[in-house]
């Protein structure tokens, strides 16, 4: 081959390279039931901002001097998230974020700044990024036993504050737990702090999954928000309930905590009170874009949708005598026995000490789940006809 040969672009093999990877992709689709992303196709007014740098660096309170940013859909975004979670006008603030783990580290930084002798407690339920954070914040988390389905055991964690007094707490609520989606109650926790007599602390409620849902319940659903007698901060992720396509979330806290921070130590020294510094204007505009379009109607019916569904996963596995079970009645996560190994290899589905779950995102349908539960049923039943002939 001529040297010449072997530097021509090879746009025919690039092009079938991207169909066979995005066809791969349909497939996997198929059966994807087993984890808590999903995503909705972006509508095509969207698709030519994807061309051009949208950059909303540091606060998106603060207007930069160049046009290539989305702050002020960031800030509509924040206002009616910290609507929906109850915090007080005039005090929020928040911005959005490369997805809920930053949502975490966010909320344990501002719990730290805020107390900076503060012990961190978390369940043992809490996602791994909650212990991930802690230890970039160099600290070593006080780890909560949790009840059965995985909520937070209070005694416990009372027990646990009662070890260091006069010492404060930042404490992480899971309000919706990865494995089980238990919600741990942020007013029980506040009840064991006081308990324990810990004056000074700071709640994060991650939120990553359930947040936006449970919200819509109202007084229905236990307080985790930003409301009096809640959490000091909440953090979702973007690509689960929202379907945004690539990973994103938002943060929130009192905007008051932010001022104080600056009187306790410098926070950063800059204007730039964000972990990004430089941030995606895009996931911004598609979560503007998503929440807009759907309005407070489209975002319950999403949410009663995807508890439908459940339940009648739930129903289907019940059917075929396979253990399932929710944490609570408002879950879209159920958990069941683990399946067998063939099947999980066309199922996949995140799986911890024998137990697994289907989350049942806005995206994953009846017909999926009718699939995944006669492969199921084949599955045993084939597996027990071989038992008996043996
Ligand atoms: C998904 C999830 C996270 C992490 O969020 P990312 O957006 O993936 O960073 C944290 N906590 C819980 C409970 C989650 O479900």
């Amino acid at each position: 081959m001529r040297r010449e040969d072997a530097d021509e672009p090879d746009d025919e093999g690039l092009a079938a390279e991207l169909t066979t990877r995005l066809h791969r992709l349909y497939g996997a689709e198929q059966r994807k039931v087993g984890f808590p992303g999903w995503s909705t196709p972006l509508a095509p007014e969207l698709l030519p901002f994807l061309s051009h740098e949208l950059n909303n660096y540091g606060d998106p309170y603060v207007d930069p001097m160049f046009a290539w940013h989305t702050k002020d859909l960031e800030r509509e975004l924040v206002e009616t998230l910290a609507d929906l979670f109850g915090a007080p006008a005039g005090d929020r603030w928040g911005y959005v974020t490369t997805g809920g783990s930053e949502g975490i580290m966010y909320g344990l930084w501002l719990g730290r700044t805020l107390h900076p002798n503060a012990v961190f407690y978390h369940s043992s339920a809490a996602h791994s990024s909650v212990a991930k954070a802690a230890a970039l914040l160099d600290r070593q988390a006080v780890v909560i036993p949790t009840d059965d389905r995985g909520e937070m055991d209070y005694t416990g964690l009372y027990h646990a504050l009662a070890k260091h007094p006069g010492r404060p707490a930042v404490v992480v609520a899971s309000v919706g737990t990865t494995l089980t989606e238990a919600v741990d109650d942020v007013v029980r926790v506040r009840h064991a702090l006081r308990h324990a007599g810990v004056r000074e602390f700071y709640i994060h409620a991650d939120a990553a999954l359930s947040g936006i849902p449970l919200a819509l319940r109202g007084s229905a659903a236990p307080a985790f928000g930003l409301g009096p007698e809640a959490a000091d901060s909440v953090s979702i992720s973007g690509h689960k309930f929202l379907g945004a396509p690539f990973p994103c979330g938002v943060v929130l806290t009192r905007a008051g905590h932010l001022s104080r921070t600056s009187r306790v130590a410098a926070y950063t020294g800059s204007p730039d009170p964000t972990i990004g510094s430089s941030r995606s204007g895009h996931a911004v505009l598609v979560l503007w874009h998503r929440l807009r379009t759907l309005g407070p109607s489209g975002l319950r019916r999403l949410a009663e949708h995807i508890r439908e569904t459940a339940a009648y996963t739930e129903r289907q596995l019940a059917a075929i005598g396979w253990e399932a079970w929710r944490s609570q009645p408002m879950a879209c996560t159920v958990v069941l026995k683990t399946p067998p190994d063939e099947v999980l290899a066309r199922w996949p589905l995140a799986t911890v000490d024998g137990l697994s779950h289907i989350v049942c995102t806005p995206g994953v349908t009846r017909s999926q789940i009718d699939a995944f539960v006669a492969d199921l049923h084949a599955f045993t039943q084939l597996r027990s006809s071989t038992a008996a002939a043996a």
